[in-house]
């Protein structure tokens, strides 16, 4: 391809809405326009990656360093738009709504007398169990849904520290919309001050770690009150009971009980779909320098940069083309960059656009039947004798 029929614009600026030193790179590169959005070198990339794929390995094969599990491989970057549970140890990774996590129930206890208290705005857990001075552990915290599908009034019990997982819940009952104050009132629950205990027409969903739980803290359905030592299936009972709440970072892996992580990252495959804007994301994160990107061969869309210097003497443009059809028939890519532009200018666009190999046609070597052979990761140059540029060239591959 010529620089100038791809329309590459580079730019010496990094972009300002840069979160990532990959996207800042693209698009100072000419890939992705500021909006994200593939430009033609963008997309003929791109196609490149996709043809890559044919090869169930490839991504393997891009040396990334990727977390995964056998449905979906992430790669790691801040500002990833997902996040997942990660164990480092034994490398247990799942997005964090889905993520298993060890959960450790409190001590068991002897059940205690059920007992309604005065507990005066005490709409939060927090606020409650400041007021008691017991620990979060020790309440039941309660959410109130309605089911999408037929309006199914659901009540949640998760333990007081935990978080509920919507994902978790959604895969026990479908699709859920918080109940209204009506709905809340119907079942006989009170808003701030709710438990499982006495309602009508509700369909219990309780989190795994309640019944384990004995004396929990939960509301009485009435202002103002709550009970003291509710117990599961002494005083209620559910009709789910289920993993429901979120892993955080430090709870326990399900697998080998050491400290899960919470990374953010972006997919860039599942098992029937690949993400190849993700893709070339995090190659550009993984393959740069203070240059500009510096794509393997694996990945390249170009195997060879190739420029001309304007001569005084020699027409160094028509040489130029000559090797680019030479090089284009033994099957090497290459990236004419066709431009009367200064060395500066077409050194720093090599540079910044990343081809593992530049080859500069000028004047000078010219004379000697030479062109000059840079590697993009190397900082030396060579001369080349032109009939032997293929040969070279392939041997780098
Ligand atoms: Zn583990």
């Amino acid at each position: 391809m010529k620089f100038r029929d791809l329309h590459i614009e580079t730019q010496r600026q990094a972009p300002n809405n840069a979160r990532a030193e990959g996207f800042s790179l693209l698009v100072r590169a000419g890939y992705l326009t500021r909006e994200n959005v593939p430009t033609k070198l963008g997309e003929y990339t791109l196609d490149h990656l996709r043809n890559l794929s044919n090869d169930p390995s490839f991504i393997f094969h891009l040396s990334l360093p990727t977390i995964s599990n056998e449905r979906e491989t992430f790669f790691p970057i801040p500002f990833g738009s997902i996040e997942v549970a990660h164990c480092p140890s034994c490398k247990y990774t799942e997005r964090l709504e889905f993520a298993l996590f060890k959960k450790t129930p409190l001590p068991q206890e002897e059940q205690l007398r059920l007992e309604k208290i005065l507990t005066p705005d005490c709409h939060t857990i927090e606020a409650l169990a400041n007021f008691l001075n017991i620990p979060k552990e020790k309440t039941a915290k309660a959410l109130m849904y309605t089911r999408v599908a037929d309006n199914k009034f659901i009540f949640v019990v998760v333990r007081g520290d935990m978080q509920l997982s919507d994902a978790k819940l959604k895969q026990q009952v479908g699709e859920t919309r918080p109940a209204t104050a009506e709905e809340i009132d119907r079942s006989g629950a009170a808003a701030g001050y709710a438990s499982p205990i006495g309602l009508k027409d509700a369909l219990i969903v309780v989190d795994d770690l309640i019944p384990l739980s004995q004396n929990l803290v939960a509301g009485a359905n009435e202002p103002g009150y709550h009970l003291k030592n509710t117990n599961y299936e002494r005083d209620y009972s559910a009709e789910i009971v289920a993993d429901l709440v979120q892993a955080k970072a430090g709870d326990a892996c399900f697998n080998c009980g050491n400290s899960l992580s919470v990374i953010s990252v972006i997919s860039l495959s599942t098992r029937n779909e690949y993400y190849f804007e993700n893709i070339l994301l995090a190659l550009a994160e993984i393959y740069h320098d203070d240059k500009g990107l510096t794509f393997p061969h694996q990945a390249a869309p170009f195997d060879v940069y190739l420029m001309h210097l304007p001569g005084k003497e020699m027409d160094t443009r028509a040489k130029a083309e000559e090797i680019y059809s030479s090089l284009q028939s033994a099957g090497i890519s290459v990236l004419f960059d066709d431009r009367d532009e200064r060395a500066g200018v077409k050194f720093n666009d090599a540079d910044l656009i990343g081809c593992p190999t530049r080859v500069t046609v000028g004047e000078k070597g010219l004379k000697e039947g030479m062109v000059e052979l840079k590697l993009r990761k190397e900082k030396e140059n060579r001369l080349v004798p032109i009939d032997k540029i293929i040969e070279e060239i392939s041997s780098l591959k």
